[in-house]
């Protein structure tokens, strides 16, 4: 079975994550959208297998900028 595989955006000042999604075929449109929105916002966008997401999801952007994007 293949990996799957996930979107997530950094934060450009913290390096942490403010954004996870997974790249599913289904929601194709959904993903690319969020993609979108996150790069016009200038955080900086990486395709990773969902179970590094996991690990990375564990260093979550914390900084002010970030808390206050209300995504
Ligand atoms: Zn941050």
């Amino acid at each position: 079975m293949a990996e799957k595989y996930a979107y997530i955006a950094r934060c450009r000042k913290c390096n942490g994550i403010v954004m996870t999604t997974i790249d599913d075929p289904k929601y194709k449109g959904d993903v690319a959208k969020i993609i979108a929105e996150h790069i016009n916002d200038g955080y900086f966008i990486e395709r990773v297998t969902v179970s590094s997401a996991r690990k990375l999801i564990e260093s979550n952007c914390v900084c002010e900028i970030c808390k206050s994007d209300g995504t």
